[in-house]
């Protein structure tokens, strides 16, 4: 199920960039570049959505931006329109990342250049380069921040948690779930931790479509089921919408705040991040990312195929890793970590 998809973990560095062939004509400095969104339903796709309209239409291209709401063949026709307009490179963050093999090898066979952005895209060779922050290291991030949110606020062990996943057709969130699994199954091995309904398997876990609804009635059963007369001490959550659902859960179940992972530095988590309410997010500031991906475009524009020895195999082929490093925020480092983010950096009061 995990797909390939293996990153670098902790030694995944910024420039990532170690190679880079001739690799063909190029195309015009004003061309038409494509866009393709999963959905709009958390805050980093919405900044996404602005910033490379902003950022491409900066360096001169043409940009169509689109999202699909969470519809695979939604997300599939808007790519076969945008090969249709003529762009040039169509970048996807695919909502199920086994599910456009056609429609890319069709991109491909026209002469696109196919980037991922944010997820990576599987099972097809129609792929140059995945732009993401690592996947794998952002799990292990959210598993030793989830045991060190346990010991700095419930004390001694042993911990009574749960495990949450993000949506199962979204390959970032196996990795997710792998990455924090290598890091707190030894503390379930030694009984550190104690997850109690016993569910520990991604496929238990997982969120379908990463509906935080869905968390919320999930972490409702398990309350219901598991925690008569117990108390919780913590959750791995994947994100932060899943984490502001399992925190009202608790909170209408009477317990006491859990410690609750996260992943966006979305507004309203970063507001409860620096009240303590919710333990942490990871930030990886779409800014960033977006640039990353408008620099790899540029290369492309050149008719340089950029390269990286970090590699995934999608299950086809091994695609190129161009990784950024995400940062755990605590209310402890929550300043330093926005200092360069003014909007967020003001949610903290
Ligand atoms: C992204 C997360 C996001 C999630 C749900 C993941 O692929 O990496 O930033 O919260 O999708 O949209």
């Amino acid at each position: 199920a995990c797909g390939g998809g293996r990153d670098g973990g902790s030694s995944a560095g910024a420039s990532a960039s170690s190679g880079s062939s001739a690799g063909g004509a190029g195309f015009a400095a004003d061309a038409t570049i494509g866009i393709s969104l999963p959905w709009l339903g958390t805050q980093n796709w919405k900044e996404a959505q602005d910033m490379f309209k902003e950022q491409l239409e900066k360096a001169g291209f043409k940009a169509i931006v689109q999202a699909a709401d969470n519809k695979v063949p939604q997300q599939q026709s808007q790519i076969e329109t945008m090969i249709q307009q003529g762009a040039k490179v169509i970048v996807v963050g695919p909502i199920d990342g086994k599910q456009l093999g056609t429609v890319l090898t069709k991109a491909h066979d026209a002469g696109v250049k196919v980037l991922g952005y944010d997820r990576l895209i599987e099972n097809t060779a129609a792929i140059d380069g995945v732009v993401q922050f690592g996947s794998l290291r952002t799990g292990e991030l959210q598993g030793q921040a989830l045991l060190d949110g346990l010991k700095a606020v419930k004390g001694e062990g042993p911990y009574n948690i749960e495990l949450f996943g993000g949506g199962p057709a979204d390959p970032n969130a196996p990795n997710f779930f792998t990455g924090a699994m290598s890091v707190l199954q030894p503390k379930i091995d030694d009984k550190t931790v104690v997850v109690v309904s016993g569910q520990t398997k991604f496929t238990q876990c997982a969120t379908p479509d990463w509906d935080n609804g869905k968390a919320q009635s999930r972490m409702d059963s398990l309350l219901s089921g598991n925690y008569s007369g117990k108390k919780i001490d913590g959750v791995l959550s994947p994100n932060d919408g899943i984490a502001r659902a399992i925190l009202t859960s608790c909170k209408q179940a009477g317990q006491t705040q859990p410690v609750v992972t996260g992943l966006d530095a979305e507004n309203e988590s970063v507001a409860l991040v620096a009240r303590g309410t919710q333990y942490c997010t990871v930030y990886k500031p779409t800014d960033k990312l977006v640039a990353k991906t408008v620099e790899l475009i540029q290369a492309f524009q050149k008719g340089e195929s950029p390269t990286t020895e970090d590699k995934a195999n999608n299950g086809k082929v091994d695609v190129s890793l161009f990784q950024l490093d995400p940062v755990v925020v605590t209310k402890d480092n929550a300043k330093e970590a926005f200092a360069n983010d003014p909007a967020r950096l003001k949610l903290l009061g």
